[in-house]
């Protein structure tokens, strides 16, 4: 049996991993790869997604050398590098998981046309999605443009398959000295000066054990409230499965499975609602796939039109920093910072404040979202900052305006939230620290509004209403 190439990306992962299941029931020599990819046409990645990559990647070799494996490291415009390890290894397969961006898929198709051109046999499996794609379809064989009825046709699919187990050993390929793997630390994933990610590292454990330690926490604890709980910033009631998600230390069918056998009496709702959460991120890849500039352009073609303001620095200055002088925004853009991580209504209270209120193009807030989230996900930021701009598919309507006090009393009203992000409010009592500013002398550090809500919303309405015309 000849020497099988692992080629893996954004599926870190040693169970319900199907192309490295198939390479260890194939039997012969499997050399696992992992690419850190220069192609120019691939977004480069963010600083927390790297300082999280640099963590999964560890955690990824540790766990196959468990079985036997080891990973091999490598730079390098990805599709060259994995041919020259063929070539090297004198592999006679290539196997991988799908991806779904456009050029990555490209990438894929163009190793596939060059395994068939020299006789290597390259086959690629279903396993970071549940739905693929072009499986999903209206009746008139169109892709989904709104999430109920997506999600409803993705139900009325045949049950997601069953995750496949780990290997349980693997041959490693015997290649001469490890100069044929790069060391992780040549790849300065981390950030050194200054090291910012202190909050990171008392957050998060990147890596499968973690994700499953966060799964099987998740459903024994919290699953029971979730409907409710996910809306309150302040407790720890969701998931927090994103990154593990992005990385594919956990897939989605092995979530799906898990959801399936917590089925206790009673949490049949919870379930309903944590999978259509699980049903938004293939519903923002099933977007993605079918536009491709996601990231780029606006989905409602419409808004090309928009009057965005230009003269924006100091403002954007001031969200990406946590010093609007709103609380909720502020907060929560604090907690990006300290922990690579927001709350999901804050993420909507903090874009709905740039977009809206500051009237700032969503691509500069997607952009700083991709630069400082763990998560950062190509198809579910840009889906969802679209979705908040009123730009993007089965969108918020423009019109709805988060009022950032209005929903720091709902969702917050005892403050917890803003206290533990916003020292400086500490003195101010529960119905202050929501309107800081009505009491400014017990919170002196804190900046004043950097604009007035109800002026902002008129602005944001007027130039809205220009491009409705349009359109
Ligand atoms: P849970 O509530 O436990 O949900 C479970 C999983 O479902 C999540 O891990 C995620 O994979 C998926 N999910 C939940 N909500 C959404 C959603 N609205 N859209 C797509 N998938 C969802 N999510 C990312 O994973 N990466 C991003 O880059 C990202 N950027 C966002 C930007 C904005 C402006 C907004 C409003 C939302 C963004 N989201 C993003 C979606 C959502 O906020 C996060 O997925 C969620 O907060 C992650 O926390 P959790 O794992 O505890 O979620």
């Amino acid at each position: 049996m000849g020497t099988t190439v692992v080629w893996l990306r954004d599926d870190l992962r040693v169970a319900d991993n199907p192309a490295l299941y198939e390479a260890a029931r194939r039997g012969g020599q499997t050399a696992v790869l992992f690419v850190f990819d220069e192609s120019s046409d691939i977004r480069p990645l963010g600083g927390a997604a790297r300082w999280w990559m640099h963590y999964s990647l560890q955690s990824l070799d540790a766990q196959l050398r468990e079985i036997g494996g080891r990973l091999i490291l490598r730079r390098g415009v990805a599709v060259d590098v994995v041919k020259q390890l063929i070539v090297e290894t004198g592999a006679k397969a290539v196997l991988w998981n799908r991806r779904y961006g456009l050029h990555e898929r490209n990438a894929d198709s163009g190793l596939k046309d060059w395994s068939r051109d020299n006789g290597i046999d390259a086959q690629s499996f279903q396993a970071n999605l549940l739905f693929e794609p072009w499986q999903v379809q209206t009746g008139q064989g169109e892709n989904y443009k709104v999430f109920t009825p997506f999600w409803r046709a993705c139900l009325a699919q045949p049950e997601p398959r069953e995750p496949v187990p780990a290997p349980s050993s693997l041959k490693a390929v015997k290649m001469a000295g490890t100069e044929k793997s790069d060391h992780l630390d040549t790849w300065a994933l981390l950030p050194t000066s200054p090291d910012w990610a202190g909050g990171l590292r008392s957050e998060w454990t990147p890596g499968e054990p973690g994700a499953h330690r966060r799964l099987t926490e998740f459903f024994d604890e919290r699953l029971i409230g979730y409907s409710e709980g996910r809306e309150r910033p302040s407790q720890e009631s969701t998931s927090r499965l994103s990154p593990h998600l992005r990385f594919g230390e956990v897939s989605p069918f092995q979530i799906w499975h898990a959801a399936r056998t917590s089925r206790t009496v009673g949490i049949d709702d919870e379930i309903q609602t944590f999978g259509a959460e699980i049903g938004w991120r293939e519903f923002c890849w099933h977007l993605l796939y079918h536009n491709p500039r996601l990231a780029t352009e606006s989905y409602r073609r419409e808004f090309d039109a928009f009057a965005w303001e230009h003269d924006t620095a100091e403002e954007v200055r001031a969200w990406c920093r946590g010093r609007t002088g709103y609380p909720m925004v502020d907060a929560g853009m604090r907690q990006l910072w300290e922990t690579g991580w927001m709350h999901n209504r804050v993420r909507m209270i903090t874009a709905s404040f740039l977009t809206k209120n500051l009237l700032v193009d969503w691509r500069a807030g997607e952009q700083w979202f991709w630069d400082t989230l763990v998560d950062a996900d190509a198809a579910n930021n840009p889906a969802n900052w679209q979705w908040v701009a009123g730009s993007g598919a089965d969108a918020a309507p423009y019109f709805r305006i988060f009022n950032p006090v209005t929903q720091s009393i709902k969702f917050d009203s005892a403050g917890r939230y803003l206290r533990r992000f916003l020292p400086e409010l500490t003195g101010l009592d529960d119905a202050a620290i929501h309107r800081p500013w009505t009491d400014s002398k017990r919170a002196p550090d804190y900046p004043e509004p950097i604009v007035d809500l109800a002026e902002s919303r008129q602005r944001a309405l007027a130039a809205y209403a220009k491009v409705k015309n349009r359109g």
